[in-house]
């Protein structure tokens, strides 16, 4: 997946929302408590979720850009993020 660090999303509309693969799912299934144990299964839940989701990327932007801190979104887990954003900040320092 490609990210586009300096891409201008127009949140207000809103469009990815609409093509969200887990509109429909458990919602707590995106926000294993803790990092270990069941929350590895849920995790992995998660993200297989977000690889049939047409809206990966622009979740994954709106995450960084927002910095959700918790849960699976855009295909990441906490972790990953936090190191995802750290590339981000970044590339948007450099771009300033
Ligand atoms: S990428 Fe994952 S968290 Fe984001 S909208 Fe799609 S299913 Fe939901």
């Amino acid at each position: 997946m490609a990210l586009m660090w300096n891409r201008t999303v127009d949140w207000d509309a809103d469009d990815w929302r609409r093509l969200a693969a887990c509109r429909n799912t458990e919602p707590d299934l995106f926000f294993p408590v803790g990092t270990t144990g069941q929350a590895v299964e849920q995790i992995e839940a998660a993200k297989r979720v977000c690889r049939s989701c047409e809206a990966q990327e622009p979740c994954l932007d709106f995450a960084l850009a927002t910095n959700q801190e918790s849960g699976v979104w855009g295909g990441t887990s906490e972790e990953e993020r936090r190191k995802l954003r750290k590339a981000w900040l970044a590339a948007r320092r450099r771009a300033s």
